[in-house]
């Protein structure tokens, strides 16, 4: 898995660790993945590249990642692939709560 973010190294160590699965959809990875599903890539959960904390860095799926997109968090749940894989502000991981909670609401 390649780091092409300029995320430092003690922020990749702890997120590898603490996210063994998709903050998004909750499906674990594998190490030889046969499905983009179980492949993690790096996501920042806020799209600011210059957000590189461990409380903006995660990783999640690739069928996650290339569904969000650059779409606001708030945008993509309601979008049809949250819909279809019932990913909700409630379901998605500790982490991303995290980052909701503290996403100035837009009005
Ligand atoms: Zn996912």
């Amino acid at each position: 898995m390649s780091n092409r973010w300029g995320i430092p190294k003690e922020v990749e160590d702890f997120v590898k660790q603490r996210d063994k699965s998709c903050v998004y959809c909750g499906q674990e990875f594998r190490d030889n993945p046969q499905s983009r599903k179980h492949k993690p890539s790096w996501e920042h959960i806020v799209n600011d590249i210059r957000i590189n904390d461990k409380s903006n860095i995660s990783l999640c799926c690739m069928s996650c990642n290339s569904s969000k997109g650059a779409k606001l968090l708030e945008d993509w749940f309601n979008s049809d692939y949250c819909n279809r894989n019932e990913i909700t502000e409630d379901s998605v991981a500790q982490v991303v709560k995290d980052v909701l909670k503290n996403i100035p609401k837009l009005k």
